[in-house]
């Protein structure tokens, strides 16, 4: 039945409710339709059918295969046939599935060592440290770096966790509009000349917090103007590399390799391997001093079970490859191939006539389809059609900027994306989704 929210209207009395019911009814469906497969280029769904015009859902018992184009598995790590998979079923052997036990009593083992000190060479700073959940590495972290008296400037369309986490530390908090480098320039010369409200105190920490590439938009940060800007004023950057580490960059290191910048100076390094890394959790890269106040103070290494023995295995494994340590030139090839998928796919969706955001090298394609109701159709008869896609809508987006949200993987060979990239030609035509190309009658 309907869930009942606080101020839900039953009745299609603004595009809101009227949208709100849409999202439901497609949540739902989501949630009753289990993978029953790893998430590799192509991936197994259970098969539902719906009984009365898409509003309640059945499973049939059987399962569908399809094209996967949205789970994050940028470089084709998380297959059960890959590269990682055997050394994963090895370390589950050897230690079982978990520690039982936080990092700061028995939850420590010599893998998380050995992860620890791999993630600081490979990004390339003094020390890091890892976490089971790259959500909690946002938001129980920053509440140890800044706090009452500390001002935050935000990107207006940080990640959730980054907003969770800014607001858990008492910071004052100020966004600034999305990428834009004169208004966050304007923000920070304002808190340096009036201080704190009230008291004109200056602020004890200035904290810019950014994305290396927005999950939402498929743009990449600015990281030279930021870098800029932070020396200028004299603020700190907390960059998240959830969707960057691994996907960006010559060396895969993500966007500070993109841009060829020197990793120390970024203050705090953050990055999750749920992505890239086909793996779970996150880390925090930084100063041996940053390190080590986080690991005596983060709520998530005092209260919070290590990560379990295989997801390590698996995070060590595809971080040696990408970094050329397994020997082979593996890590390079998946690099280069995603790199290619991605302009690939990009360049021929705009050649169809589609509207897509974000940089050209970035794997995460949003493609806009403005129109609330398109959404759930979309989703399901590309789903008839073989293709798996992630949706987005309100409110993780404007409500009229709702859209589809492929990420391209490695994985994917150019026959998959082909055939892919024709369903969604098959879908735009149907559904009216080529707005770029689309001819405006005039009167
Ligand atoms: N940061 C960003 C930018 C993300 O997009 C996400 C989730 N996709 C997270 C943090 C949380 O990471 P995880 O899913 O590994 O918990």
């Amino acid at each position: 039945t309907e869930p009942k929210l606080p101020g839900f209207v039953p009745l299609y009395q603004s595009w809101e409710s009227f949208y709100t019911r849409n999202i439901y009814r497609r949540i739902r469906d989501c949630w009753n339709r289990p993978v029953a497969s790893g998430a590799g280029a192509e991936l197994d769904v259970v098969e539902r059918v719906s009984t009365d015009s898409g509003w309640n859902f059945t499973n049939t018992g059987k399962t569908i295969r399809v094209m996967n184009l949205g789970s994050y598995n940028y470089l084709g790590f998380s297959q059960n046939n890959g590269p990682c998979a055997d050394a994963a079923e090895e370390s589950t052997r050897k230690y079982g599935m978990s520690f039982c036990s936080s990092p700061q009593q028995l939850g420590y083992s010599e893998l998380h060592k050995e992860l620890d000190e791999l993630v600081a060479q490979f990004l390339g700073m003094e020390a890091a440290f890892t976490m089971p959940m790259g959500f909690a590495t946002n938001s129980m972290n920053m509440p140890c770096l800044v706090g009452k008296g500390s001002l935050i400037l935000s990107d207006s369309l940080n990640h959730a966790s980054l907003v969770l986490g800014s607001r858990l530390s008492g910071a004052t908090i100020r966004t600034y509009k999305h990428n834009n480098m004169r208004d966050l320039e304007d923000k920070l010369r304002t808190a340096v000349i009036e201080g704190q409200p009230r008291t004109r105190r200056p602020w004890k920490k200035i904290l810019i917090v950014v994305e290396g590439v927005y999950s939402m938009e498929g743009s990449i940060i600015r990281l030279p103007d930021v870098v800029r800007l932070k020396k200028k004023y004299k603020a700190y950057i907390y960059l998240d590399e959830a969707h960057s580490v691994g996907a960006l960059g010559p060396n895969g290191k993500g966007v500070v390799d993109y841009f060829g910048l020197d990793p120390r100076d970024i203050d705090v390094m953050m990055g999750t391997f749920t992505k890239s890394f086909g793996a779970a959790g996150g880390y925090i890269g930084g100063s041996k001093s940053l390190v080590r106040h986080l690991r005596v103070n983060s709520h998530a290494a005092i209260y919070s079970t290590s990560m379990s023995p295989c997801v390590l295995q698996q995070t060590i494994s595809s971080m040696k490859i990408i970094m050329g340590l397994d020997n082979t030139l593996l890590g390079k090839r998946k690099i280069q191939q995603l790199k290619w998928n991605t302009r690939y796919f990009r360049h021929r969706l705009h050649k169809m006539g589609f509207i897509i955001y974000g940089n050209k090298d970035s794997p995460v394609v949003p493609m806009l389809m403005f129109m609330p109701t398109k959404v759930a159709a979309f989703a399901r008869m590309c789903l008839d059609r073989g293709l798996g896609v992630v949706v987005v809508g309100f409110p993780a987006t404007p409500i009229i900027e709702c859209r589809a949200r492929f990420c391209v993987s490695a994985a994917h060979t150019k026959e998959q994306l082909d055939k892919a990239l024709a369903i969604i030609n098959e879908m735009g035509d149907m559904l009216g989704l080529k707005y770029s190309t689309m001819k405006v009658p005039t009167y």
